[in-house]
């Protein structure tokens, strides 16, 4: 979402005559665009500041603008860690970039905005003229939750469950299409709770399903409650929904999900996989794992690696838990470094294989892939397959845009290497 929000921000500021650069020491503003779910996340911010602030000592200073989940969470307290920073912006306040830089300018005055007003946001996004023109674009149709698991900083720093109208999610897609978009992933904190006048993320799906000349359409990232029979059939009846989904789980065991206060039980989650894997047998799977959280015994983390051989990931994301001020957890006693590198490293060692023996499935098969654009040395050019997975083919008759067959001959943990089927 991140990636998202960057690309308004610029197209925002080009409003007020901003460009785009990418050399890092000639720049007029700088903006961090930040993340607040992991503390590491938060710590590289203050150094990378600093790193800015060591390459501009004897040139005029940037306008420097922190923007994001840091900057929401941190509002109060940005100045006093850097005074370098001129600007503070929440993410659901960024819309009001381009007036609040005009002011910085003309008044030399720090600012901050963390108001909350998302149907604001989008309704200025809306005028946005888009200039991407990617093969595979992000939609956010959802922000905020209201789930309030223990762990997590979001429903603080995004705010509550806000979903966009759809006619204005569907004009959004337009734009992209006239650029060349082939595949749309649908963007939120909690997307299957989509709800706008009673469509659901199933109906949305399907209107988005309609639009010709979109061929892919993907959503991340889900709650395992938000499922309805609706959503779950629609991977079996819509070919334009691919057979991927990331479907976070965090744990294995029923006392750290109860803990967690994620509100379903293993079995829940093991039924869900079964349900979609009755409506579409290809379907393939991703997911979350948090390690360590306060609580966790060698038993509760024997019950995670459990689950993982019983669903078998095609890829996965997993994390030693990091205390965040001001959730419920952030007082609970942290378990011992040492157990939790142990129990992370076990973790992706099974994961990895599990992603590695999936990608090795493919070799000798043919795929469908959408492909996006050339390599940076231009030798080779990058598309997906319909599990997400990156394929690289050498060929120069292949353009963006066009999904074709591809033979797979080679497979690594992250990447396929194949050839014009
Ligand atoms: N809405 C999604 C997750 C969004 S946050 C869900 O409910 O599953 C993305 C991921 O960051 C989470 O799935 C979780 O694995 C991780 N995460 C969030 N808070 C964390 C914390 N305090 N420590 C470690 N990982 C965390
Ligand atoms: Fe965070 Fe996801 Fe839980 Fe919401 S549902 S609080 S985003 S982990």
């Amino acid at each position: 979402m991140n990636e998202y929000d960057s690309n308004k921000i610029s197209e925002l500021l080009r409003s007020i005559a901003f460009e785009k650069i990418d050399k890092i020491d000639e720049a007029d503003c700088f903006i961090f665009n930040t993340c607040h779910i992991r503390d590491k996340a938060t710590q590289k911010v203050y150094s990378d500041i600093g790193k800015i602030k060591k390459i501009y000592k004897n040139k005029p200073k940037p306008i420097f603008i922190l923007a994001g989940c840091v900057a929401q969470a941190e509002s109060s307290i940005v100045f006093e860690k850097s005074d370098y920073v001129d600007i503070v912006v929440g993410p659901q306040a960024y819309h009001k970039l381009p007036t609040l830089v005009e002011s910085f300018i003309k008044k030399k005055e720090k600012l901050v905005d963390t108001n909350l007003n998302v149907d604001e946001k989008f309704d200025v996004l809306q005028h946005l003229k888009n200039k991407s023109s990617k093969v595979s674009n992000f939609v956010t149709i959802q922000e905020g939750c209201d789930k309030f698991c223990k762990f997590c900083v979001v429903p603080y720093t995004r705010g509550p469950e806000f979903s966009r109208d759809y006619n204005k999610i569907i004009d959004e897609i337009k734009l992209f299409i006239d650029n060349g978009t082939k595949e749309i992933i649908l963007l939120g904190q909690n997307v299957s709770s989509y709800n706008y006048n009673n469509v659901s993320l199933a109906g949305l799906i399907k209107k988005i399903a309609k639009l010709d000349e979109i061929k892919r359409i993907r959503f991340t990232t889900s709650h395992p409650n938000d499922f309805d029979d609706e959503l779950i059939s629609l991977f079996g009846d819509e070919p334009k929904l691919m057979p991927q989904l990331h479907l976070p789980v965090q744990s294995g065991s029923d006392k750290i999900l109860r803990l967690m206060n994620r509100n379903h039980t293993r079995d829940d989650y093991l039924n869900l996989i079964d349900k979609f894997r009755s409506k579409q047998p290809d379907i393939q799977f991703s997911s979350d794992f948090i390690v360590g959280y306060p609580g966790e015994t060698d038993q509760d983390h024997n019950n995670t690696i459990d689950l993982i051989q019983r669903v078998g990931f095609s890829q996965s994301y997993s994390f030693i838990y990091s205390q965040r001020p001001g959730t419920p957890a952030t007082n609970l006693n942290e378990i011992s470094q040492e157990t939790t590198k142990k129990r992370l490293e076990q973790l992706q060692g099974i994961l990895f294989k599990q992603q590695l023996e999936f990608n090795n499935c493919m070799v000798n098969k043919e795929n469908n892939v959408l492909f996006e654009n050339k390599t940076r040395d231009e030798a080779q050019f990058f598309g997906r397959n319909q599990y997400m997975v990156p394929v690289f083919v050498k060929n120069d008759l292949i353009k963006a845009g066009e999904i074709k067959k591809i033979f797979i001959q080679n497979a690594s943990r992250n990447n396929l290497y194949g050839k014009i089927a």
